[in-house]
């Protein structure tokens, strides 16, 4: 009896995932790759249960997933909210916080699909103009489990959650500490023009950070 329960509990999980994945628009591919249905599952699954319904029609997506990490820090926006999903991904434990390592991507189940649905929801709640979607997410998150391409960081200047190119020279500094950066030296650019400042003023902001000194600060696990 209980061998019972807990498969029809299991049956009930595995449909709830897949009805919350194709409410975010996600791919058939990539519902049965996190559930285990079968593509005649999921589009009887898609056409009983939403096509009929009130809810508002889901568009469905064909075609291949996202596949380029470059689009993760293509622009300040994108960079962002880059940032506020892998802090979410950290906070309901699907990344660790600990070094960076790369790892392969951790099978599916259905206890990470569900917090995957949870920090996809909560990221749509937080930005104010969501420019990423639910396949997206899916990619970031396989991207920062395998740490070839991007990875985890720490702001420089607040040590608040930055993803950046693995490969990359420059410290990190989050969009807010970036743009607080730039504005600062746009302003003793225009003093040393006006004869007010001096080199010096440029050199203090050339000094290591704590990264570069070897004491990388501690990761938190939620971005601003
Ligand atoms: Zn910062």
């Amino acid at each position: 009896m209980r061998i019972h329960d807990d498969r029809y509990h299991r049956e009930r999980l595995r449909f709830h995932v897949a009805l919350r994945f194709i409410r975010l628009e996600a791919r058939t591919h990539t519902i049965r790759y996190w559930t285990g249905l079968t593509d005649d599952r999921i589009r009887k699954l898609y056409r009983s249960y939403l096509v009929d319904s009130k809810e508002r029609p889901v568009p469905r997506h064909r075609g291949k997933s996202p596949q380029r990490v470059a689009t993760f820090l293509r622009s300040a926006q994108l960079r962002e909210q880059t940032a506020l999903l892998a802090s979410l991904y950290r906070l309901l434990g699907l990344l660790s916080g600990g070094p960076t390592t790369t790892a392969t991507a951790l099978p599916p189940t259905l206890r990470r699909a569900e917090q995957l649905c949870q920090a996809y929801e909560v990221y749509r709640s937080l930005a104010a103009e969501p420019a990423l979607s639910f396949e997206h997410a899916i990619f970031l998150l396989n991207a920062l489990t395998r740490a070839d391409e991007l990875v985890c960081s720490a702001c420089r200047d607040c040590s608040a959650v930055v993803v950046i190119d693995r490969w990359s020279l420059r410290a990190a500094r989050c969009s807010l500490c970036a743009s607080e950066a730039a504005a600062t030296a746009a302003d003793r650019t225009r003093r040393l023009a006006a004869g007010q400042g001096g080199l010096q003023d440029f050199l203090a902001d050339e000094r290591p950070s704590e990264c570069e000194r070897g004491s990388r600060p501690a990761v938190p696990a939620a971005a601003h």
